[in-house]
Parts: structure tokens; sequence; C-alpha cells
């Protein structure tokens, strides 16, 4: 149950970077677009403004330029009154004869300012109302022209929708602001989320205003959509690869109990052994029914030595029989066509295959194995042998610990090297061996399971003795049994 947990564990956790890295990396491509068309947008703004206000210096140095011809037809219609008609955002221009004043101090003072910096300067200014002055001083004459904001700005080539474009944009001198578009409600004051913004002064030096735009993008504007798609897909594919590996695992669990053919040959043997007690009840009967008429014919006055000498050669025949049957039995049991295939073994690889082997039937017992092999041991053995072995003790402990209540059984598998040996303990906590009953315990066909082969025990003690080990068990102090396997350890065995 824990190993499957945290198996799952890791997947989620796995999920979870993946979904959040790659959720992450599109908000941040999608952050990136925007910021990008919003440079571009700011760029192409603060370049078309600024067309627009170097026209007006170009205008009013061209009405200078124009004087001396304006002079000499004095009384003549004025050329310059022709400017509002041409450009809508020169809303109106004033001139200063030089007998004349202004009748704005303002633009007294702007001339003045004018004559000494020798190039337009501002005027009356209310960016609030979109409106500005802006004065040439030149001789003899003067010129003013009053400019409308909104008029100046180019929408024909405006790069954006006025109305529903989310960027802000403003033009801003001395404490003063004209909002060219308006952008996302609330954009000043949005503190959530990510804001760009573009600050730049207009080119020309006559008129001084800076060119603000900003945008902000909020956490709703983020592609949640794609992300959400990206989360699933990857919840969906980690789903599908679990899936896959779940199965290919239980397909190799599969493939390695058909191969170890564990219980296909524990039936096999349940079969012959019954078949072996048929078999051995036979001869037996005929030994003990011919020794008991040889006895009954030596006892006879005179006694018919001829009849009870083909009677005792009878038992023996049978006899002979028997051990035949018996003889059988050993060497299915034995394997005599593994013989000589012994190698270095690593007991605690045997252990991993058996517990890998026996998962389920510890999942479906709630049992957790605990394996304690602090050091690699190799003993010098048959592989399937000690799979067998093994795997039969460990099965064993599990039928054994089901007489415990479910939240308190305990398997521990120890595999150490002992006294030039190897040994691999399986220690449960179940009921443990009854005292009349361990003596019996390696008897073939002693068994106190309803329906128990009584062979499993007795078959590992003949593969371990096989191969030059022994096999023992025993109560554990605090309860529970503890079956030993011994094996001789592999030549440079021990690390
Ligand atoms: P069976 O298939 O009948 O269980 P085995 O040879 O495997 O045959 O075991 C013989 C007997 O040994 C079992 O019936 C049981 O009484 C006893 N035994 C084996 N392992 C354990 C154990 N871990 N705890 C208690 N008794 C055990």
């Amino acid at each position: 149950m824990r190993q499957s947990w945290q198996g799952l564990k890791w997947w989620v956790l796995g999920g979870l970077v993946l979904s959040l890295a790659g959720a992450g990396l599109l908000a941040r491509q999608s952050l990136d677009t925007q910021r990008a068309l919003f440079e571009t947008d700011a760029r192409i703004v603060h370049r078309l403004l600024s067309q627009q206000v170097v026209q007006h210096d170009a205008m009013l140095a061209t009405l200078a330029l124009l004087q001396p011809a304006a002079e000499s037809s004095v009384g003549a219609s004025f050329p310059e009154q022709r400017l509002p008609v041409l450009y809508s955002q020169i809303l109106s221009v004033q001139r200063r004869e030089p007998e004349q004043r202004w009748q704005d101090p303002r633009l007294t003072q702007a001339e003045t300012r004018s004559r000494q910096t020798r190039r337009a300067a501002l005027g009356a200014l209310d960016l609030a109302a979109g409106r500005y002055q802006l004065v040439l001083a030149a001789n003899p004459t003067s010129y003013a022209l009053t400019i409308d904001v909104h008029a100046m700005v180019p929408w024909s080539e405006w790069p954006m929708q006025p109305d529903s474009s989310p960027v802000r944009v403003t033009l801003e001198h001395d404490g003063q602001r004209y909002v060219v578009q308006p952008g996302r409600a609330g954009d000043e004051q949005a503190t959530r989320g990510w804001r760009f913004q573009a600050h730049k002064a207009l080119a020309a030096e006559s008129q001084p205003f800076d060119v603000a735009a900003s945008l902000t993008v909020g956490w709703a504007q983020l592609p949640w959509g794609g992300m959400l798609a990206w989360v699933l897909a990857v919840g969906a594919v980690l789903a599908a690869l679990r899936h896959l590996q779940a199965q290919r695992s239980a397909r190799r669990r599969a493939e390695e109990l058909l191969r170890l053919g564990q219980v296909a040959r524990l039936n096999t043997l349940g079969e012959l052994a019954a078949g072996m007690a048929h078999e051995l009840n036979q001869p037996l009967t005929a030994v003990i029914a011919n020794a008991q008429a040889a006895q009954r014919l030596l006892n006879d006055d005179p006694p018919d030595l001829s009849t009870a000498r083909n009677a005792m050669l009878q038992a023996a025949a049978q006899g002979r029989r028997a051990a035949e049957v018996v003889g059988r039995l050993r060497q299915a049991v034995e394997h005599p066509d593994r013989n000589g295939q012994h190698q270095p073994v690593a007991s605690v690889e045997a252990v991993r295959r058996a517990l890998y082997l026996l998962e389920p039937e510890c999942q479906r017992r709630n049992v957790e194995p605990e394996l304690d092999a602090a050091h690699a041991v190799t003993v010098q053995a048959d592989p399937v042998a000690l799979d067998q072995i093994v795997h039969n003790l460990i099965l064993n402990a599990l039928q054994a610990l089901e007489q415990r209540p479910a939240g308190e059984r305990r398997l521990t598998l120890t595999v150490r090297a002992q006294g030039g040996n190897g040994e691999i303990s399986v220690a449960d906590n179940g009921p443990g061996i009854p005292p009349e009953v361990l003596p019996r315990l390696f008897e073939p066909f002693f068994s106190t399971r309803d329906g128990g082969l009584g062979l499993g025990l007795s078959l590992c003690e003949t593969l371990a003795q096989g191969m030059g080990g022994a096999l023992s068990a025993a109560n554990a102090p605090h309860g529970g049994a503890v079956f030993r396997l011994q094996l001789p350890l592999a030549e440079g065995g021990l690390p």
C-alpha cells in the first residue's frame, strides 16, 4: 500500500512540476509578446506625435520667412489666416505688428523666451482642455498658433483602436496632462499584474511634451485557456504512462511467475504425491501380507520352507518396488537435471525477486515486508532452487500472518553472513510453531493447514541440502516463526 502511494507521489509531483513549468512558460511567452507589441505601439505613437509637433515649428518658420511679401501688400488679406482651413489642429493664427502688443501677457512672455532661444516657445497651455499656444518671435511681425491637441493626432495612421485599446496614452507637461486614449479602465491604479511603461519627450524642443504610454496586464489577461489545456495534456500523458507502466509491470510479474513455474510445480507435486501414496500403499500391503504368510509357514510343523522362501522373495520384490516409487519421488524433488548448475547468486536479489512476485499477496494481506540487508552476500546456489525456497518461506509466513489482525502483521527478511555461510532468514509475527509440530515440520506430507499438501518445507529442505546448505525453523523470542536458510558463500561472497 505504502509502496504504491510512494510511486503515485512521484507521479503527482512530476505532474505538478511539469504543469507549473509549462503554464509558467506559456504565461511568460504571452507577457513577452504583449510587451513587444506594446513597445512597438509606443514607438509608433511617439514618432507620429513628434512629426505633428515638428510641423508646427515649420509652419511658424514659414510664416516668419514669408513676411517681406506680406509686408509689401499691407492692407491685403493675411495668407496665414488660411492655415486653420488647411490644418484642422490649428484653431487660430495671431500676429503682432511691430507697433502692437499681444493682448494676452502669456504671449508676450512666450515671445520674449522665443527671442532668447531663437525658436518657438509655448504660450498659454491648457492640456486638460487639449489646447496650447506656440509663439515665434520674428521681425517685424511675430506669430502665434493656437493648437487643438485632439485634432493634432493623426488618427488615420494611429496603430491602435483608441476606444478599445488597453494601452493608455497621455501627453504631459508641467504637471498637466492630456489623455490621448484612456486605455483599460482602472489601468493607473492597477497594482496586481504586470505593468509596461514607455516615457519619452517629443522630438521638438519648442513643444516639450512627454508622451507616456502604459499597459497593465492583469492575472485575468494571462492565457488561461492555453495553460489549462497544457495542464490537462500533462495529466493525460502522465496517466497514460502510468497505466502503461502498471500494465508492463503486471505482465512482467506474470511472465516471471510462469518462468519460475512455482505454482504449477507445487500442483504437479501434489498430484504426484497423491499418486505416490496410492502406489506405495499397494507394495507395502503386499510386503506385510507376504511377511505374515512366511511367518505362518515357518511356524507350521513341519515348516513349509519352500513356500515361505517364495513369500519372502515376493516381499523383497515388493519392497524393491516401493523403493523405486520413493526413488522416483526423490528424483522429481531433487531436480537431478539441474545438478552442477550452482553459481554465485546475490542473496538479496533472490529475496527481492520473491518479494516482487509476492507483492500482490502481500498487498492483499496488508503486509509490508521489511528487508534488512546491510551487506551484499553472494552464495553458491542454483538460482531457481534458491528462488523457490525463499518464495515458499515467504508464502508460508504470509499464510501464518493471516491469523493476526491486519494492522499488526510484520514480515522481516534478513540477509547476512553467518559462520562462513550466507544466511537468509524469514521471520513473521504469526502464531509461531507449536512445540509438538516443530520436529515434524520438514516431514513430507506433514501439514496443519486445511488443504495443505505438506510438501513445501520438505521440498525446500531437500533443495537446500542439494546445494550444500541447510534449512532450520524456530520460534522467535517475541513470538512468531523464524526460518533460516544457510548456503555456502561463493568465493569472495562478501564485499
Ligand atoms: P503446507 O503447504 O501444508 O503449509 P509446508 O511444508 O509449507 O506445507 O508447511 C508445513 C507446516 O509447517 C504448515 O502446515 C504449518 O503448520 C507449518 N508452518 C510453516 N511455516 C510456518 C510459519 N511461518 N509459521 C507457523 N507455522 C508454519
